[in-house]
């Protein structure tokens, strides 16, 4: 299928001026940067509107951005919508009330935005906006823009969702029947049992998250393009089934160009951070450790571990007798006791740190293996820099990204949680030691820099993701 967008007001002497809406958590908020920067490689005006939150935060965060109309070296220009919560940042009331205001105020502030751009000479042809926010190609086109969704999770996760949403998996099937484990088999998927599908797939414990992953695909058919970050190669089978569904491209992965390619000149990392990250103390620690000697463990901006699973996973650690580097976000913390933290530190083994800078971890010498959760941008950063992964996903899409990382693409292991739901501390200390020592972590590692190749040249010059770029930049051209 073609996407045949609108003839957009242009003229020929003006740049195309894309403006890109991104849900506002810092997994969101990467990939839609770093689709921004390479529009504007490609000749684009890039426009990223955050929410005033957001805004706030990053500026406070990350003095590299304090310019609002400029971003490292290449201009893109930040501007603001509303959210409803422009000081908090989220409602206590829980995630549906949030986005039913977001809708209500988001549609009316984007409007506005879209309005006093045109008015300062700086008119929009193009919205990008993150499939989260649907609302988002109502607002484009009201006023006859280019709509075009991303997708910042995988192909496979939403294939899952788009069936759920069409009736094709039962909410009923949840149950495994009598200890026997069912298995779920969908288009172009690998079968999947219930748990390894994304968490939100049925109501259950999260009826507002449920709402929101099936609400992507409410309008998705009137989007001229439906992008997703990831890139052919990786999962060639399912974007050629959505491919029959709708004009899918995909741009990934959405990783500085630094990492990958190397054609964005200063395109080191992603410059915008919702914590202040600890540089010196992480790279300082790594630079003292021997090649491929550290482990790096981190579960994202998002996910909490209950109190058990922190003590068990710290004893796991310590016990492989591998260093180890963790981010502990501030409010995780108090669910270290104090007498476990102390007794990691006695030979220095660990380092733990509230946030650092991923991108220069995972590329750092010092580093042999990747604990994850497996959120999506994590997994791919590693898949980027050739780093094999320790999977322990918690919720969300991380169940199924860890079935693939295991079994789909071959670059890491499971640990896997007991009955209880909690990996064992024996579980960590093994798959640890499985990778950093044993032939599995060899036969991982081949793997793991075969996908690092494909990813380079998806997004190289001429590769996969490029030509996608280009054919949607193309696309928005004056016809
Ligand atoms: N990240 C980081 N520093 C940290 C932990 C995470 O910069 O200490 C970044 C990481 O590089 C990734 C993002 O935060 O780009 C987390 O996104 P992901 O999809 O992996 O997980 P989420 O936070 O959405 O669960």
């Amino acid at each position: 299928m073609d996407p045949k967008p609108k003839k957009i007001s242009n003229n020929n002497k003006k740049m195309i001026h894309v403006l890109l809406l991104p849900y506002p958590t810092q997994g969101h908020l990467n990939p839609m940067l770093q689709f921004a920067k390479r529009l504007v490689s490609k000749g684009i005006k890039a426009t990223l509107a955050t929410t005033i939150f957001v805004h706030a935060s990053l500026h406070k965060a990350n003095p590299t951005t304090t310019n609002p109309n400029h971003h490292h070296h290449l201009s893109i220009d930040f501007e603001t919508i509303s959210d409803g919560y422009d000081t908090t940042g989220r409602s206590v009331s829980g995630i549906g009330i949030y986005l039913e205001t977001f809708r209500v105020v988001g549609s009316r502030t984007l409007a506005e935005l879209i309005r006093r751009l045109s008015e300062s000479g700086r008119p929009v042809d193009a919205v990008v906006y993150d499939s989260f926010l649907p609302w988002g190609l109502d607002v484009a086109k009201g006023f006859g823009l280019v709509g075009a969704v991303l997708f910042t999770q995988s192909c496979a996760v939403n294939a899952v969702y788009y069936h759920v949403h069409n009736g094709a998996v039962l909410v009923d099937e949840g149950d495994d029947v009598k200890g026997k484990k069912k298995v779920v088999s969908l288009p172009s998927l690998v079968p999947l049992q219930i748990s390894e599908l994304p968490s939100f797939y049925s109501p259950g414990l999260y009826p507002g998250y449920h709402y929101l992953v099936l609400n992507q695909f409410s309008n998705v058919d009137k989007a001229d393009f439906v992008l997703f970050n990831s890139f052919f190669e990786l999962e060639k089978e399912i974007v050629e089934w959505m491919a029959k569904l709708w004009p899918v491209r995909t741009i990934g992965p959405t990783v500085p160009s630094m990492c990958l390619d190397k054609r964005l000149e200063n395109d080191k990392d992603y410059g915008i951070n919702l914590w202040q990250p600890d540089n010196d103390i992480c790279i300082k620690w790594l630079n003292e450790k021997s090649f491929g000697s550290v482990v790096y463990v981190s579960f994202g901006s998002v996910a909490k571990l209950e109190s058990e699973q922190m003590v068990e996973l710290a004893w796991g650690l310590k016990n492989s007798k591998h260093y180890f580097l963790w981010v502990v976000r501030e409010s995780e913390k108090t669910k270290l006791p104090l007498e476990d933290t102390l007794k990691l530190d006695e030979k220095k083994q660990g380092l733990l740190v509230n946030w650092c800078p991923q991108l220069e971890v995972l590329g750092h010498k010092s580093l042999g293996c990747f604990l994850t959760h497996c959120g999506f941008n994590s997994t791919l950063e590693a898949l980027s820099l050739g780093v094999p992964l320790v999977a322990m996903p918690q919720w969300t899409d991380q169940t199924t990204n860890a079935k693939y990382v295991e079994e789909a693409w071959g670059v890491g292991i499971r640990a896997r949680p007991g009955e209880d739901g909690i990996v064992r501390r024996e579980v960590v200390e093994n798959c640890v030691k499985e990778l950093m020592e044993g032939e599995k972590g060899t036969e991982i590692k081949k793997n793991v820099n075969k996908w690092r190749d494909l990813a380079r040249e998806a997004v190289g010059h001429g590769g996969s993701s490029d030509k996608n770029i280009d054919e949607f930049v193309a696309k928005l051209a004056p016809l």
